[in-house]
């Protein structure tokens, strides 16, 4: 059976994997690290990336380097944590305000209007 960290638990796994190697290359080489900062503590904790992805992004201490790919999907949150997005608009030739891309208020991500994340990787900023 698995059982589920505490997010304070994850927080201090991801910043203990962070310390030892600085940055990961990718999500899935972060989780990788972070699963076995967890296992230290119970053998039978594990993670999703998405759940390793998102508190990394909110952690304060990560830089995380997006590469991006082009969509027709709009997005209403952060691809990266899902925290609420800031439109970030501009004038038309016509003189209407339109919007060209966003700007996540929790972790700073920021793209453009039709970007979604492909890669990621992560960097230790403290
Ligand atoms: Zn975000």
């Amino acid at each position: 059976m698995y059982k589920l960290p505490t997010e304070e638990e994850i927080r201090g796994a991801i910043y203990g994997a962070m310390k030892k190697k600085k940055s990961f290359p990718s999500l899935t080489s972060l989780r990788e690290e972070v699963l076995k900062e967890l296992k230290k503590l119970d053998a039978s904790y594990t993670v999703s990336l998405k759940r390793t992805r998102i508190l990394a992004a909110r952690s304060g201490f990560i830089r995380v380097e997006v590469k991006k790919k082009h969509t027709n999907k709009k997005i209403e949150n952060c691809p990266v944590c899902g925290g609420k997005l800031e439109k970030i608009r501009n004038m038309s030739l016509l003189g209407e305000k339109i919007v060209i891309g966003y700007v996540c208020k929790s972790c700073r991500y920021k793209s453009k209007v039709n970007e979604l994340p492909l890669r990621y990787s992560f960097h230790f900023s403290r």
